[in-house]
């Protein structure tokens, strides 16, 4: 086995290498950009070396400067992690070169796989079922549209080098098609620097189900079943689950067979998996093949007792699977929820920030937390937003299904926006319990899942006015002259709070009956007794025992009950300083990101609606319209610049 080994990767992925490398006595070197000088991953491995700025296409993505801190630091082999260099033939092609071994699979696997559309035809020669469509080379609009018109609408336009969702189009109809291929074209082109783009039939309500296959170098190859993914957000994955529901062992085998038939069209060796469209008629199609380990193989670990890492190292190392297909059984079900830094209810949009407080759910054998991040942590705009991933298992689904529900009501994180209330309300979803899945479960059920029940806290307000009292009280010192809690001579004590909530302000009075505390709130009063012991907060409330709690975070604090987090804070006095123009907020940076269309020049007239600035975090682009008729009067930033969120673009005069 390697002595040592070097992850060209950062953030949870790079944790997870680091721990199976250690079990194995595997030394392991980290890198790091500047942004991540203090991360887990750095801290997690036995050396770290320094490879540029924080912008990954400066560092992460810099083959030249991985490759010499292999060199440097003698390591044997690299472990390209998922996304970056990871199905980059150049890179196993410079691990090659200088004689370090590149955890994955051959360069001609890669190569072959690179590309949707020589996929495709690699698959339709190895008898693997294909979406109808069209995936050659011809690029023409008329050849391109005939095929949409022979196969009938909705179309899918996906670009051949595509990935990430971009540059992926649905067609509703034949008008639509020219002006919905121009845009695919232009997202493509941006992306991928390669416009080229294959037609598919669009399935209207499929699965995505996909096998998680292992080759080695003597010719043996299995699969380790299969992870049902369909939960998604623009095409991309939310919560995860194996084995997938609702399969019969039947379609497990034929499925099975074809990814392993997939996998050796292309003489694959490590870790591979193949993605298949699963239609409501049973008939699965194959999508494309990921040449890596992907973000969601926790769950094939948790129900298959294996160590996928483990593997990949001993394929690196020429040694043979170490198990046969007959060997491996499923046992039990897993999830895994993604906890991303976004909000989704402002359609998603990455967030960044300190984690002020975090607070994980209790780990052991069926709850698992991969992260590559610590309380206190900045969550930078330069990477992808995923925080970690919380991976449960239970005998069957209803038990791990109840097992995520639990875990992520114990996964609490205060100064950073993040999807966790999103999961929780997906996780509670009736169909989603009953396994009633298809790629459009969140369009669907949006209703349900992204209703603001977080507004109904009336109800919460006293626990809220109780714990400022508390969290006063413990931060004086015990003179009566300094204890904050309204004390008077012969007086029982009564304190006025202003709470804001949600941009609200509510006056409660609470008044310090020495065992207990009477609030009043908007003509009602209730009876409390309470106790703070950190940031729990456990109140009885008219003989009602429950539990709370509290984290710190940017404006104040945020409370945490069974199915609700929500923002609170002691009112601020007004000293009137307050800005009261927010006409401009229409001219701020939604979120951090970096200016990829500039579309306007100083002193341009634009019409009402007309896109000015588009601006790019991750995956997704948003774009700063006019709000009316006007004149462009000032542009702070230029084409490329990275800006942070609320940061004014331009300034604008209305016309
Ligand atoms: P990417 O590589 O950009 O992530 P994929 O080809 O893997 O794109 O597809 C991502 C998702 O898009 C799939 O999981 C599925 O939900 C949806 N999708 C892809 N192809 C089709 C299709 N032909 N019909 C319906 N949905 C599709």
């Amino acid at each position: 086995m390697f002595n040592k080994i070097l992850i060209a990767n950062r953030g949870e992925i790079a944790c997870r290498v680091i721990r199976t490398a250690r079990r194995l006595d595997i030394k392991t070197v980290a890198v790091y950009s500047q942004a991540d000088e203090n991360a887990l991953h750095v801290k997690k491995a036995d050396e770290a070396v320094f490879i540029g700025p924080s912008a990954s296409s400066k560092s992460y993505l810099v083959i030249d400067n991985i490759i010499a801190a292999a060199l440097k630091t003698g390591a044997e082999a690299i472990h390209p992690g998922y996304g970056f260099l990871s199905e980059n033939a150049d890179f196993a092609q410079a691990c090659a070169d200088n004689n370090l071994v590149f955890i994955g699979p051959p360069i001609s696997a890669i190569e072959s796989m690179g590309s949707k559309s020589a996929a495709k035809n690699i698959m339709q020669h190895a008898g693997v079922p294909l979406v109808p469509g069209y995936h050659g080379d011809e690029q023409s609009l008329s050849v391109l549209k005939q095929a949409a018109d022979e196969m009938g609408y909705p179309v899918l336009l996906k670009a051949v080098a595509g990935g990430g969702g971009k540059g992926m189009r649905q067609v509703w109809s034949a008008e639509d098609f020219e002006s919905e291929l121009s845009i695919a074209k232009s997202e493509a082109l941006s992306s991928f620097a390669n416009d080229d783009m294959l037609v598919e039939k669009y399935l209207t309500a499929p699965r995505h189900v996909e096998f998680q296959v292992f080759c080695d170098v003597h010719g043996n190859a299995l699969h380790i079943f299969e992870r049902d993914c369909t939960i998604q957000r623009r095409h991309q994955k939310v919560i995860e689950e194996a084995p997938a529901p609702n399969f019969s062992q039947e379609l497990r085998e034929q499925m099975g067979q074809a990814a392993i038939r997939a996998a050796q069209a292309i003489d694959y060796q490590g870790a591979g998996t193949v993605e298949f469209l699963l239609d409501e008629d049973g008939s699965f199609y194959f999508m494309e093949m990921n040449t890596r380990l992907q973000v969601e193989h926790p769950v094939t670990e948790m129900i298959s007792g294996q160590d996928l890492v483990e593997w990949q190292l001993k394929v690196a190392n020429r040694e043979p699977l170490p198990l046969k297909q007959s060997d491996l059984k499923i046992n039990g079900h897993a999830f895994e929820a993604r906890i991303y830094a976004e909000d989704p209810n402002n359609d998603f949009l990455p967030t960044s920030g300190r984690l002020i407080d975090l607070e994980e759910p209790a780990l052991n054998n069926s709850v698992r937390v991969d992260t590559g991040v610590l309380e206190g942590d900045e969550v930078s705009p330069f990477y992808d937003p995923m925080i970690s991933k919380l991976i449960v298992w239970g005998e069957n689904r209803p038990a791990a299904l109840a097992k995520l529900k639990h875990a992520l009501n114990d996964y609490k994180i205060s100064g950073i926006t993040t999807n966790i209330s999103f999961l929780k309300r997906l996780a509670a979803h009736q169909s989603f319990a009953k396994a009633e899945l298809d790629t459009g479960f969140i369009e669907h059920h949006q209703q349900s899942l992204f209703s603001k029940n977080e507004c109904n806290y009336a109800h919460l307000l006293p626990i809220m006015a109780l714990f400022l009292m508390l969290d006063r009280k413990r931060n004086c010192t015990a003179s009566v002259w300094s204890q904050g809690n309204a004390w008077r001579l012969n007086q029982s004590n009564t304190q006025i709070l202003n709470v804001t909530v949600n941009g609200n302000e509510h006056q409660i009075s609470l008044r310090d009956l020495s065992s207990q505390y009477r609030i009043n709130l908007a003509g009602k009063s209730y009876d409390l007794s309470a106790e703070l012991h950190d940031n729990k907060l456990e109140a009885v409330i008219d003989g009602h025992k429950q539990s709370f709690t509290i984290l710190n975070s940017n404006e104040g604090y945020c409370l945490f009950s069974d199915d609700q987090e929500i923002e609170f804070a002691l009112s601020r006095p007004d000293f009137g300083d307050s800005n009261s123009n927010t006409s401009l907020s229409n001219f701020k940076a939604p979120m951090n990101g970096t200016i990829v269309e500039l579309l306007v020049s100083k002193g341009d007239t634009v019409k009402q609606d007309q896109a000015l600035i588009i601006i790019e975090a991750m995956k997704m682009q948003h774009t700063i319209k006019a709000p009316s008729d006007g004149e462009i009067s000032e542009l702070f930033y230029a084409l490329g610049d990275l800006v942070d969120g609320g940061t004014e673009l331009l300034s604008f005069e209305e016309l």
